[in-house]
């Protein structure tokens, strides 16, 4: 099976053997990892080991704090401008896609908002490169890849206000100086770990400046300061993203991954540009290493082309709902011997259409 999903989505099969193992008998315990207490020895070493694996992979400065909460990437959209945007505070934001949108329609529950450049004019398929961010916006929010649309920011904006960035699915794909943030999110369904838990890396000095009361489970503040447990965290969710963080060590880290990323994305692409067959509606420059989205124009060979993937083993290869046509997620745990398998299909049917 070539797994192409786009979140939740592909892991390493080291990894779901080491999470069936686990259920069974957690390290020998004779316990499952389901049945034993979050304030235990044996999930606070799981936890720790997770939260010191995301410092050394992403080589973050010891000001950063490590968080693993509840809800979603979507819960970060109205938990960010709740604890960073006063009501008379202005936030600017780049809106580049449908998750962008959505925090930016949060954020506006909060305080003022400043679009400062939008790419919705040609249906998402750009990131925007001329605009300026006010100096006295709170923080730019950005999303570094988008996982629908199919682009990617491929570096950090010039700016000197504080950085807020989604990374939901591309986060430890590929090197960026991570310090250059003052907050990252990201759900670890697509590029770390099972659903259930988001990865939240924070700079301290961030906090405390608004003037609304939080509610506890709300405050990043009470999370750090309870060491990630302020209630019970998705104990097995953490679990599964310790693993994957292992794995990606062992792989080489970040470098390791990107490397490979490169190699995927690039024969994905030089597929699409040599084959008249296959659309790419993504601006060349702009076009994400993750999520590769593309069209056949006549709807009836498109439907013939997803049979023939289907019968090959291909699954998660549909675009996105409101799209269509066809995504191909390359995460890291995807091998490249799937992109082999996938644009083999596509030379072919392309010869045979052609
Ligand atoms: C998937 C995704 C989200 C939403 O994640 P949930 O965990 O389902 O809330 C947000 N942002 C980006 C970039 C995504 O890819």
């Amino acid at each position: 099976m070539h797994n192409f999903n786009s979140g939740p989505s592909i892991l390493p099969k080291e990894v779901f053997q080491q999470a069936s193992e686990a259920v069974l008998n957690y390290n020998n315990s004779s316990l499952s990892i389901l049945e034993i207490g979050h304030r235990t020895p044996m999930f606070e070493s799981i936890l720790h080991e997770a939260q010191s694996l995301v410092k050394e992979l992403m080589a973050l400065d010891n000001n950063k704090q490590v968080l693993f909460l509840h809800g979603g990437a979507s819960t970060q959209f109205f938990q960010i401008p709740m604890n960073l945007l006063d009501e008379k505070a202005m936030a600017a934001y780049l809106d580049c896609g449908t998750w962008g949108t959505k925090a930016i329609k949060e954020a506006k529950l909060f305080g003022k908002v400043d679009v400062v450049a939008s790419s919705k004019d040609r249906n998402y398929s750009y990131i925007p490169k001329d605009y300026q961010v006010p100096d006295n916006a709170v923080y730019f929010h950005y999303t570094t890849n988008n996982t629908i649309e199919g682009t990617q920011m491929h570096a950090i904006p010039e700016t000197n206000v504080p950085l807020v960035a989604d990374m939901s699915s591309d986060i430890l794909s590929m090197s960026l100086d991570f310090n250059r943030f003052s907050l990252i999110y990201a759900g670890a369904q697509k590029n770390i770990g099972a659903a259930g838990v988001n990865i939240v890396i924070v700079d301290e000095a961030m906090l405390g400046k608004v003037s609304r009361p939080l509610p506890s489970m709300m405050d990043y503040r009470e999370h750090i300061k309870n060491g990630s447990m302020l209630n019970t965290p998705p104990v097995f969710a953490v679990f599964v993203c310790m693993l994957t963080l292992r794995w990606l060590k062992a792989k080489g880290g970040i470098a390791g991954m990107e490397g490979i990323n490169r190699k995927k994305a690039a024969l994905v692409y030089d597929t699409l540009d040599s084959l008249p067959l296959f659309q790419a509606p993504v601006a060349k420059e702009d076009r994400s290493l993750m999520n590769v989205v593309f069209r056949i124009d006549d709807p009836v060979l498109e439907k013939e082309f997803q049979q023939i993937c289907r019968d090959n083993n291909m699954y998660g290869f549909t675009g996105h709902r409101s799209v269509g046509g066809f995504r191909l997620s390359l995460y890291n745990a995807l091998p490249y011997e799937s992109v082999v398998a996938v644009t083999d299909l596509m030379k072919d049917f392309a010869k045979k259409k052609g």
